[in-house]
């Protein structure tokens, strides 16, 4: 067995219960820098002082976590610790170089082409915006039509762009985000896009604010009232939600509208999926809005919960942790 893990190609640390080294494969002095025998004993969270592996063992690891090698930080690695019994731990981590690097050639690419189609996509909308619809009565709806696909196109790199600066990101701005003058502008902007067609209510029971970036989380707040105004027909009910939770507060939208089948909820914050993509299309929708409000949630440590029932209305719910709220600056 020992042979066998001696040669097994992932970095393999016997830990006893304090941390410290019993033994370790080759693969660990390749990929963390662990020499055997002079490690044995090591505490390992001394060991890599200093370095983001060894502040996530002093946090203490509890997931796969991408992390950079102590030895070279353009390898990564996939680190789990796993518990084997009175108090012991195995500390395995993978070498996932080759993924990261076809992660960020993906979001090179996809931030790059977004980036040279706006240019062009300007030019086309500025002309297009030039042209009198009344020189040639018969191309009025051509016009018109060019005019519609090429903001939505506009939308979309815009979108994309959006998602690619927020998974470049690590942190965001840590501002003071009064919500009451937010909610305020969220309900202005729903009855804008509604005109009249829903009842939509505001109701900011949390009496608290939020700690974060104040850019980021209006664009993901005000995709979900855009959502909910979109997807909910004309006389429908919509309540914009600022509420209290057991473990923090939640900022949530309830519409009364068309409502989402069960086996769609998983992927609705994949880029591009939609459940009905001539609803989205009609509606103005780029597929793009879930997948930026659970980028900004993920940089705040939230999370999206979605609940939905067909034909009767969906809530989707931005869940926050008591460490992200803040006392109602009553100055301000
Ligand atoms: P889109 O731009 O298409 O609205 P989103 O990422 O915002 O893209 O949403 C993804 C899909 O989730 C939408 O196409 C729609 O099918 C569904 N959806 C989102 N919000 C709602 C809602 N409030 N009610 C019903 N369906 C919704």
């Amino acid at each position: 067995m020992r042979a066998a893990a001696v040669a097994f190609p992932d970095a393999l640390a016997l830990l006893d219960d304090a941390g410290r080294v019993r033994w370790c494969n080759r693969a660990a002095e390749r990929l963390l820098g662990l020499r055997w025998p002079q490690d044995r004993g090591a505490d390992l969270v001394e060991r890599f002082a200093g370095s983001a592996l060894g502040e996530r063992l002093k946090r203490g690891i509890d997931d796969s976590e991408e992390i950079a090698s102590p030895l070279d930080a353009a390898i990564r690695l996939s680190v789990d610790a796993i518990a084997i019994g009175r108090g012991q731990r195995v500390l395995l981590a993978r070498d996932i170089s080759h993924l990261a690097r076809l992660e960020q050639m993906r979001r090179d690419f996809v931030a790059n082409v977004s980036h040279e189609l706006r240019t062009p996509l300007t030019v086309i909308h500025g002309y297009l915006e030039l042209l009198d619809p009344e020189d040639v009565p018969a191309l009025a709806p051509v016009l018109d039509e060019m005019r519609t696909q090429s903001r939505r196109m506009g939308q979309i790199v815009e979108d994309l762009l959006t998602l690619s600066r927020l998974e470049m990101q690590r942190h965001i701005d840590e501002e003071h985000v009064a919500m009451s003058p937010l909610l305020a502008l969220l309900g202005k902007e729903a009855r804008a896009l509604s005109q009249d067609r829903h009842r939509i209510t505001i109701d900011a029971a949390a009496q608290c604010d939020l700690l974060g970036s104040q850019q980021d989380l209006h664009s993901a707040f005000s995709n979900l009232v855009s959502n909910a105004v979109r997807y909910t027909p004309a006389g429908g009910q919509i309540a914009i939600i600022w509420r209290r939770t057991s473990t923090g507060a939640e900022f949530a939208v309830a519409d009364s509208g068309y409502g989402i089948p069960a086996e769609h909820l998983a992927r609705l914050t994949e880029r591009f999926y939609r459940v009905s993509s001539s609803r989205s299309r009609s509606s103005g929708g780029t597929g793009l809005g879930l997948s930026i409000v659970k980028h900004v949630l993920s940089l705040h440590q939230a999370h999206l919960a979605v609940e939905s029932v067909v034909d009767h209305g969906s809530t989707f719910s931005c869940r926050f942790g008591a460490e992200r709220l803040l006392t109602v600056d009553t100055e301000s």
